[in-house]
């Protein structure tokens, strides 16, 4: 089956019960037995759901995985992977991360002794050197956030397994309409659904897919006894979202593609970040791991002024400011105050986060609205 034909039928069954095209919302938190034990597959929701079911088939088909498993947020999926760790183990992972994902494992998880090495990773065997025997999980997002590095999901997938390291990719900018890291190599995909695969800035939701059932069972074991889970109604949700991720995804890498180049052509810009151009220093990547480059777009004005950035994304009526990424609307975003906020500023600059960085979510609207409002608000 095609991807085009995966997004709308992939992992779906009729339901048994009246052939409903869409799963129905099972809102209920358990099933009736006929004996202790005698059930039809579903015990109690913390545990299963047919409907939070479903979405895990149809998320783990997209990413030509075995096994699926939604929880309640992005950040409680990659809870979850981190927990499959113990004390003392040590942790690879991209220096310009998700602040949230920043967060959870230096004000979490350093707590509970696991060590984090935070690195950049353009260059897949920077990596090597901080490898030793308690290093158990590689964890690599591509294109990063915001400054849209590309990470060589292969070679790093070459690296871990040499050193029998889990690899975990934060797929949620790409999405596998864009790039699929099972394919290449990877051990763990993981999404915050809350972006680009519900699509529709309508509920926050978290996802992994693995192929490895060893792998799987350990995971399904941690989502059900730490029960970070998701809802029915926003697994339908989603699953609806799902249905014309191509569709939307299509539009959003070719808006994003007209505001790059618009961007880059403006005077008042100093850089445009967007893997698309042939300048960035791993388009060659991207061009090899991904079909196409997406519609997220990070941009610094020349004088790299604070206030003036504040400005800029305070004018903008088309894109509205505010946080995440992923949805039909397109967005606009202030890192160094809203995303990276909680990042030390001496931290994030380090990796380019700068006072003027501004991030943009390019939706599906009418290209033509999108660059006049940019044009207006930059001046
Ligand atoms: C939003 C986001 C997350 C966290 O997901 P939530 O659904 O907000 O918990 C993790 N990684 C990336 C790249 C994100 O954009």
């Amino acid at each position: 089956m095609k991807f085009n034909t995966k997004t709308i039928h992939g992992g779906q069954e009729l339901d048994p019960a009246y052939g409903s095209v869409m799963p129905p919302i099972y809102q209920t938190s358990t099933y009736a037995q006929s004996t202790p034990g005698g059930h039809k597959g579903y015990e109690y929701s913390r545990t299963h759901n047919p409907t939070r079911h479903a979405l895990e088939k149809a998320i783990a088909c997209l990413e030509n995985g075995q096994y699926g498993l939604a929880f309640g947020s992005g950040l409680a999926a990659i809870d979850a992977v981190v927990k499959l760790l113990k004390p003392g183990d040590e942790v690879i992972c991209t220096n310009d991360l998700y602040g949230g994902t920043y967060r959870l494992f230096t004000k979490v998880f350093e707590n509970f002794g696991v060590k984090f090495h935070f690195i950049g990773m353009s260059n897949a065997s920077n990596i090597t050197q901080y490898i030793n025997a308690n290093t158990k999980l590689i964890w690599i997002e591509t294109p990063t956030n915001p400054m849209m590095q590309i990470i060589d999901i292969k070679a790093t997938a070459e690296i871990a397994k040499k050193h029998q390291i889990l690899l975990g990719v934060d797929n949620t900018f790409a999405t596998p309409y864009l790039q699929q890291p099972l394919t290449l190599g990877a051990d763990i995909v993981m999404h915050s659904v809350t972006k680009y695969l519900g699509g529709h800035s309508d509920l926050v939701m978290g996802a992994l897919v693995v192929k490895d059932s060893a792998l799987a069972e350990r995971l399904y074991f941690i989502q059900n006894a730490s029960g970070a889970i998701c809802g029915p109604q926003d697994s339908f949700l989603a699953l609806r979202g799902i249905k014309t991720l191509h569709v939307r995804m299509q539009r959003h890498c070719e808006n994003g593609k007209a505001v790059a180049q618009f961007l880059a052509s403006h005077p008042k810009i100093e850089k445009v970040y967007w893997p698309g151009f042939e300048l960035h220093p791993n388009h060659d990547i991207a061009k090899s791991q991904m079909n196409d480059f997406g519609g997220m777009v990070s941009f610094t004005t020349k004088g790299n002024n604070y206030e003036e950035a504040i400005k800029i994304v305070e004018r903008l009526k088309v894109f509205t400011l505010a946080e995440s990424l992923g949805g039909v609307e397109s967005l606009a975003g202030h890192p160094a105050s809203m995303t990276h906020a909680s990042i030390p500023k001496a931290e994030r600059e380090k990796t380019g986060v700068v006072d003027s960085l501004i991030r943009l979510s390019v939706g599906i609207e009418d290209q033509d609205d999108l660059i006049a409002d940019l044009k207006q608000a930059i001046g």
